[in-house]
């Protein structure tokens, strides 16, 4: 008896040891394999540990930073790369990153081995060992210094453009609402024809305009101009006005809207302007691609420590592979097919794109769920206490 329980135990063990080498080289294999894809990735990849020192860097990496060999790197903390003046937010990201395992396109000032500074975008990802704990993080940084050099270039003539154009198209505004309000009066008679085209260039015009100031929010949004006043306020009343103000455009097209509210939503941290922008635009995208007679649901409701608002309306939709696109700036959706195709919308691209960064300055997120021919739905979750 004692015999037999000796061999079982005995075997018990060898195959305990044949596990655990089994474990040990998987993990080396995989450890082996982590580490080549970082050395040799195209990109300039860093891995480090939960300190942010240096265990791997990709030959990228090396250039990026204007160091020879690896062994300069490794060891050295991935924190010092980056200027003083960013490092608190540098290491709150890298808490960020522990708790949320990943970050995605940080921008940091950023130091070169001879001192020299780049403008790096960075996202990370955190690194966890075979049982599940944090191990350290993984990195990937880009020079956009030459992206942001162009971009500031394109936004300053834009916002010179901009300005340059609004001065003359204000004047010309004034005139024909001069005309409009005249004869509207009775002070104006005005053959069919003129008065045709009076109506087209006052539709032109409004649609300038809103270009105009669209490319002047942007611009300002762009070069950090726009201040936020965070306050605690009633999402339910800037709704409401948001509603109120773009009703004339709504029952032009013959559209109902609804708005649904819980009583008793609490205040939330806003900026009032910003978040009746937010709301106005929604709105106004709800009404132009909606053909006539259609509905736009206004939803607020209040989850957990969020306020979560979704605009609903019965449109044309967006096509599946539009849906991220649509909040870059300038991205307009082909429309030719649709029941819209003929209708005179106006059309910048910068609405969702100024919309979504307002939305991000109330710490808060965007996203759009659509069907083709049946409508979109668009919503905003906020935080309530928001900074
Ligand atoms: P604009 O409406 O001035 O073109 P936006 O940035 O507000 O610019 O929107 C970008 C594009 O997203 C629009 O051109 C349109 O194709 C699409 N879009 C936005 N909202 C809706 C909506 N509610 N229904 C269908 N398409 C929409």
């Amino acid at each position: 008896m004692d015999d037999e329980s000796n061999r079982v135990g005995l075997r018990g063990i060898v195959i305990d040891v044949t596990e655990r080498k089994r474990a040990e080289d998987a993990l080396r294999e995989s450890e082996e394999l982590y580490r080549t894809l970082v050395k040799t990735s195209p990109d300039a990849v860093t891995a480090t540990d939960l300190e942010g020192r240096i265990t791997e860097v990709s030959q990228r990496t090396l250039e990026l930073y204007g160091f020879e060999h690896t062994d300069e790197l490794l060891g050295k903390n991935s924190i010092d790369f980056i200027t003083p003046e960013h490092r608190e937010r540098a290491i709150l990201n890298l808490q960020k990153t522990v708790s949320e395992g990943i970050v995605r396109n940080l921008e940091y000032n950023m130091l070169k081995n001879d001192g020299s500074r780049f403008i790096g975008e960075l996202s990370a990802s955190l690194i966890k060992d075979q049982h599940g704990n944090p191990k350290g993080f993984i990195a990937t940084t880009r020079d956009i210094t030459e992206r942001k050099k162009l971009e500031e270039m394109r936004s300053n003539f834009i916002n010179v453009a901009a300005h340059e154009i609004r001065t003359p198209v204000s004047a010309i505004k004034a005139h024909v609402d001069l005309l409009n309000i005249k004869r509207e009066r009775g002070l104006l008679e005005l053959p069919d024809e003129a008065h045709k085209t009076l109506g087209i260039i006052t539709r032109n015009m409004t649609g300038l305009i809103t270009l105009i100031n669209n490319l002047l929010d942007f611009t300002r949004l762009e070069a950090g101009k726009v201040g936020v006043k965070m306050e605690l306020s009633s999402i339910e009343f800037q709704a409401s006005q948001a509603i109120k103000e773009i009703l004339p455009l709504a029952t032009k097209k013959d559209h109902q809207i609804d708005l649904h509210l819980p009583t008793g939503l609490p205040p939330m941290m806003m900026d009032e302007d910003l978040m009746k922008a937010i709301l106005k635009n929604l709105l106004s995208n709800a009404i132009k691609y909606t053909p006539e007679g259609g509905s736009i649901n206004v939803v607020i409701q209040e989850e957990g420590d969020c306020i979560h608002i979704t605009v609903k309306d019965t449109g044309v939709g967006i096509p599946k592979e539009d849906l991220d696109k649509i909040f870059r700036p300038f991205h307009v959706v082909d429309i030719s097919g649709s029941v819209l195709e003929r209708s005179y919308i106006e059309r910048t691209g910068l609405g969702l794109a100024i919309t979504k960064e307002y939305v991000k300055m109330h710490d808060g997120s965007i996203w759009v769920e659509s069907r083709i021919g049946e409508g979109s739905t668009f919503h905003v979750l906020f935080p309530i206490k928001a900074r």
